[in-house]
């Protein structure tokens, strides 16, 4: 893009106003600047706008054409009985289960209580991301049916990961909302496939992603095929270190505003944190977040991964009882 200065005397002022929005720029003359928009989520007209006061922006495009200024995105989520609608705006989305599927817990009954609670999905981990080869790595592929089967049996959705290409195959044979962990945010070969299948996606965000990447992750999607994307917030690593990564809500509620598209906000992988769930759930859902996902387990100190951050039933149940509109 070009920003053609309405006069040289205006060179400072400019200077600022790009700088402030985070632009790549390069002055080539004494009224000519280049702007790179490449890497960044500001919408076109909002960004001729911005710099309006001291010239006139050309050549506007955006790096997420397809995800571009839809309003509205609605993701319909099969289930036994009638489907999810997720949208921004429309009533949230409630997620709940464990981190990883395990052999000793009795996901059925599990999956009973969690509808009992209200909410509309089972999640659990089959295959798990761990930082360490030395840490449970999940049950396995296996594991996408036993979810299936007891959250289907209550009558409840259910979302595990795919945790590569090999897998979306079977995700997509069994399960009603196929997650993209974190780690894999930008593996392309994995969004390219789960492009092309039709059931909705989970993208988390990565840890360590910008909006801008974010966002091209979901254009990935859209791009391949598939437009049934929910976004997940699931905290970026910032300078604190008491919690586990930095839940960014004003990110979350900025993609919703800027793409049209719903974002689930994940506080259990957010802060890590028990005591701080019920008021990120608080501050999520009055920031107008399109869902709430929770990790649970029935007796967190046996629990396979995340047992710190797993809330006990009781625990959900008071979140459950405060937020859920039935
Ligand atoms: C999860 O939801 O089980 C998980 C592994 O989360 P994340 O990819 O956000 O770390
Ligand atoms: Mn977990």
């Amino acid at each position: 893009m070009v920003l053609f200065l309405h006069s040289a005397d205006q060179k400072i002022e400019a200077k600022r106003l790009l700088v402030e929005a985070g632009l790549e720029h390069k002055f080539v003359g004494p009224t000519l600047v280049e702007v790179s928009g490449e890497k960044s989520v500001w919408r076109p007209e909002a960004l001729a706008r911005w710099l309006s006061p001291v010239g006139r922006l050309e050549g506007l495009q955006s790096s997420t054409p397809l995800i571009d200024g839809r309003s509205q995105c609605s993701v319909t989520i099969s289930r036994p009985g009638s489907p999810i609608v997720v949208a921004v705006g429309h009533s949230p989305l409630w997620i709940a289960g464990p981190c990883s599927i395990d052999d000793s817990t009795d996901l059925l009954a599990l999956s009973k209580r969690i509808a009992s609670l209200g909410f509309q999905v089972l999640r659990g981990g089959a295959l798990k991301p761990r930082t360490s080869p030395h840490q449970f790595q999940g049950v396995g592929r296996n594991g996408y049916r036993s979810l299936a089967e007891a959250a289907h049996g209550a009558g409840l959705a259910c979302v595990s990961e795919a945790y590569s290409e090999d897998d979306v195959e079977e995700a997509a044979e069994y399960l009603d909302l196929i997650q993209v962990g974190a780690r894999n945010m930008q593996n392309f070969a994995l969004l390219k496939k789960l492009a092309k299948v039709r059931k909705p996606v989970l993208l988390k965000r990565a840890p360590g992603a910008t909006l801008w990447e974010w966002a091209s992750a979901a254009e990935y999607l859209v791009h391949g095929g598939n437009d049934q994307v929910i976004l997940c917030e699931r905290g970026v690593r910032g300078l604190e270190r008491e919690m586990r990564y930095t839940l960014d809500l004003v990110g979350a509620v900025f993609m919703q505003q800027r793409f049209g598209l719903p974002v689930v906000v994940d506080p259990s992988h957010g802060t890590g944190t028990k005591e701080v769930m019920s008021a990120c759930t608080a501050g999520a859902l009055a920031m107008g977040c399109s869902g709430i996902m929770l990790e649970t387990h029935p007796e967190p100190v046996n629990a396979q991964s995340d047992g710190l951050q797993a809330l006990t039933l009781d625990q959900l149940a008071s979140i459950a009882q405060t937020y859920i509109r039935k």
